[in-house]
């Protein structure tokens, strides 16, 4: 069966002082058996300097195994399919990272504009906020897919997240750092269909959090949608194993 990596972060972190490299990922990857990795830009290095996207998409053009997203500025540009990204990556706009969202960016114009953008775009968005923002947000959206990452962790109770979204098609969620009886919640209330592996690599280790999911008592079928299928139907992928 194959396997993705749905999020891990690529490049120098600015406020961590430290850089991901790509030989660090791929080394990972050969360890876990991981074919192919979503990559994206640190938020601290995005914010200083938004060109790091196109560092990291030149990246993705020599490693194949790379599936680039794009890090999304604070002026709510949305993704440039054309270029070659696969998907988005929204994290504490114009908030405190990790940790306070910012209202006021509800408020903002641009954002109806952003969303009907990314709709028409149709790729998905891993999208970190406040479960008060994000409720508010999804609200706006139709078609929109949005991935939460560590099933809402870093923004609440990921059981209220599960209970906000539960009946909401659009929203998945990823495995990274969240407990496997979290992740079972999960699957036992809305199915694995939205549910996404993902090592959030430096702060996971993709090893550990793979076998994580591999040891849920579930069957074959349901590990491989989680672990490749779900996110090879939401980017429009082909299947390489
Ligand atoms: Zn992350």
């Amino acid at each position: 069966m194959e396997i993705i990596d749905s999020h891990t972060h690529w490049g120098p972190s600015l406020s961590m002082g430290t850089e991901v490299t790509t030989q660090e990922i791929l080394n990972q990857a050969d360890h876990s058996g991981v074919s192919r990795i979503v990559i994206f830009p640190f938020p601290s290095t995005a914010l200083a300097d938004e060109r790091i996207n196109e560092r990291l998409l030149g990246e993705a053009n020599r490693i194949k195994k790379f599936i680039p997203y794009y890090y999304i500025p604070e002026t709510m540009k949305p993704i440039p399919k054309e270029k070659g990204f696969y998907g988005g990556k929204w994290h504490w706009m114009r908030g405190i990272q990790d940790s306070t969202s910012n209202y006021e960016v509800l408020k903002d114009l641009k954002l109806e504009e952003f969303i009907e953008a990314s709709e028409k775009i149709d790729l998905p968005i891993v999208f970190e906020e406040e479960l008060a923002f994000t409720e508010t947000f999804v609200k706006k959206t139709k078609s929109l897919k949005i991935i939460i990452p560590h099933l809402g962790m870093l923004g609440g109770n990921p059981i209220d997240f599960l209970q906000s979204f539960k009946s909401r098609a659009n929203v998945y969620f990823d495995t990274a750092l969240a407990g496997p009886d979290t992740v079972m919640r999960f699957i036992q209330t809305i199915g694995q269909e939205r549910i996404l592996f993902g090592s959030d690599i430096p702060f996971g280790a993709m090893k550990r959090e793979l076998e994580k999911v591999l040891s849920l008592p579930i069957g074959d079928d349901k590990k491989e949608s989680i672990l490749s299928e779900n996110l090879r139907e939401l980017i429009g992928l082909e299947q390489i194993i």
